[in-house]
């Protein structure tokens, strides 16, 4: 068996596949609300060691899913990466998607060229953290990206035929940005080409990021005040309702961190996803209990 560098991550639904480490840690780490590859330093992991995983696990030969981690496998170079993506189409003969998460920067570093060649050698979909299309938030929170900026990474990911699956932190803005917040997420969603998968999670901090979090909002003169679950409920509603994509687009509220969880797909499913969280606002039973929760 492998011997995971811990922590591990990978989105819900990797559940079943089979997970390489090609990166440790994540190469910007340095969002406010985040603490997932806090303790590890950045590194691109050995070839030959990614290699001898594979083989490891080469036994699996009915795998069909393969998930690079760790937090944006897809800073690495280009030319690293497709002979990886060779190895596994070489160990693994049914193999018929790889995923990796992608941060806005390894988007827009990468050409469509890129792309579309990683594309051609099987990495067929990524995982990427909107967060919030607003640009003062964004830059509150430390990852600093122009929603424009954004929508262009996004849309060449598209042009290569690779398939996105995006989340959304509710609450992220606290009360006081929860407006600006929901209505420019919404407005960088509809203006992507094909968003496929769309994720919402709700906010939550440990005690290593609290601090830091609060603080770079302090610094800006707001106060950070968290939404409840009736709040993030609301943020959600109006979210849906606002969110008009140009193509059908997966919803899933199915992170641990949820409080109500919802899937269905938009637009042709808006209106049933909006009586399911009038029901849940007014009885609050409905919701996950918090000790059923984590971020
Ligand atoms: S949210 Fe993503 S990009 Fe930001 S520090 Fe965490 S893993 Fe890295």
């Amino acid at each position: 068996m492998i011997n995971y560098h811990q922590p591990l991550f990978r989105p819900p639904a990797e559940a079943n596949s089979i997970i390489i480490q090609v990166t440790l840690g994540c190469s910007f780490n340095k969002c406010s609300f985040c603490s997932m590859y806090e303790i590890k330093k950045f590194q691109v992991r050995e070839l030959a060691d990614i290699f001898l995983d594979i083989d490891k696990l080469s036994y699996y030969e009915e795998t069909r899913r393969v998930f690079l981690a760790d937090g944006d496998a897809l800073a690495c170079e280009t030319s690293f990466l497709i002979e990886v993506l060779k190895y596994l189409k070489k160990s693994f003969p049914k193999l018929q998607r790889v995923s990796s998460y992608g941060s806005p920067y390894n988007l827009l570093e990468k050409s469509l060229d890129d792309l579309k060649l990683l594309r051609e050698n099987g990495l067929s979909l990524v995982y990427y953290g909107i967060e919030s299309g607003n640009h003062e938030l964004l830059k509150y929170i430390n990852k600093p990206m122009k929603p424009e900026k954004m929508i262009e990474g996004l849309n060449k990911a598209t042009s290569a035929n690779m398939k996105i699956s995006c989340t959304i932190i509710l609450g992220l803005g606290g009360k006081n940005l929860s407006i600006q917040h929901i209505e420019d997420t919404a407005k960088l969603v509809n203006e992507c080409v094909h968003i496929n998968y769309l994720s919402t999670l709700q906010l939550g901090l440990t005690d290593t990021k609290e601090d830091d979090f609060f603080k770079r909002f302090e610094k800006k003169n707001k106060e950070f005040v968290f939404c409840s679950d009736e709040d993030m409920l609301e943020e959600q509603k109006k979210l849906i309702s606002l969110i008009n994509p140009k193509k059908s687009i997966i919803f899933r509220s199915n992170h641990a961190s949820n409080s109500l969880p919802l899937k269905g797909t938009l637009p042709k499913d808006k209106d049933n996803l909006l009586d399911v969280l009038n029901m849940a606002l007014e009885d609050e039973s409905l919701l996950r209990p918090k000790f059923l929760r984590s971020f």
